[in-house]
């Protein structure tokens, strides 16, 4: 049988070329890294949930007309997606300040924003993914000015689409990272959300304890990330309700 070329491989993703042109596999690892790769752990279990919490979201997105690259799923660990461009930048959403906003501004994490804010990472690595304005975004030429009214609108959208579906399970979604990527239909070119939204991508925060189920759980050595992602999948309905906490996830379908 023949091998299937790998396209990329980064820390939490393997990227395979598809089976049709313009498709590619996305294949979710058990690696979790956190403060740029300085800390690294092999956690099983976790790429199985991301490969279906991804798809959950992805799916809803679709849905309500918000375009993602998101095809369908292929198996516990890969899903069929769209290739694109991905455009250079971390687009990060706040609803309250946690992370790196509370740190820079000295906010304390938790206080509730006066309005989602949005920020922009120039996505590099060996860099540490710098926060940038939109005037490094245009005179660089990383998106247009069109390009970045198109990126907002995706970001707020998916905003209130995800806010409202966790505060529906009691849960909090304190703020979120998404990539977008740039795909081309005959002369036009459109933005879709690309990457994954997964924990590992968004902080959330059980509405009534506060209780950690993202990935902060692994950053800040707070107990069972598989745990953590399992209580956010069961009660998306994503796992069945009444299943005992589990390393390697059975899932519904
Ligand atoms: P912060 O800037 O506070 O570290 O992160 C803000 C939000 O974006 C958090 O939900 C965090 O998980 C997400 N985020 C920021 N950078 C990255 C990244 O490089 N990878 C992933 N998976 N999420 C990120």
């Amino acid at each position: 049988m023949a091998r299937r070329k790998k396209i990329y491989e980064g820390k939490a993703k393997i990227l395979y070329e598809g089976p049709e042109p313009g498709t590619i596999v996305q294949y979710f690892k058990d690696d979790a890294t956190a403060f740029n790769a300085q800390k690294k752990d092999v956690i099983e279990g976790k790429g199985v949930l991301n490969n279906r919490l991804s798809e959950f979201f992805m799916t809803g997105l679709n849905q309500i007309g918000v375009p993602t690259h998101f095809i369908k799923r292929l198996n516990m660990r890969e899903q069929l997606v769209r290739q694109c461009e991905i455009i250079p930048l971390e687009v990060i959403v706040r609803n309250y300040a946690a992370g790196t906003m509370s740190k820079r501004l000295g906010i304390d994490e938790g206080t509730q924003l006066p309005r989602p804010i949005v920020e922009y990472c120039y996505k590099d690595d060996s860099l540490g993914d710098p926060l940038v304005t939109e005037e490094h975004i245009a005179a660089f030429g990383w998106a247009s000015q069109q390009d970045m009214e198109d990126i907002l609108s995706l970001a707020l959208r998916v905003n209130d689409f995800l806010s409202g579906i966790m505060m529906a399970v009691g849960i909090r979604l304190v703020d979120f990272k998404i990539e977008i990527g740039r795909v081309y239909d005959g002369d036009f070119q459109r933005l879709i959300i690309a990457d994954e939204i997964s924990p590992d991508s968004c902080r959330l925060w059980d509405i009534e304890t506060g209780q950690k189920l993202d990935k902060d759980v692994f950053r800040r050595d707070l107990g069972s990330l598989t745990d953590a992602y399992t209580e956010v999948a069961r009660r998306l309905g994503v796992l069945p309700k009444t299943s005992t906490p589990i390393t390697k996830p059975t899932l519904i379908n």
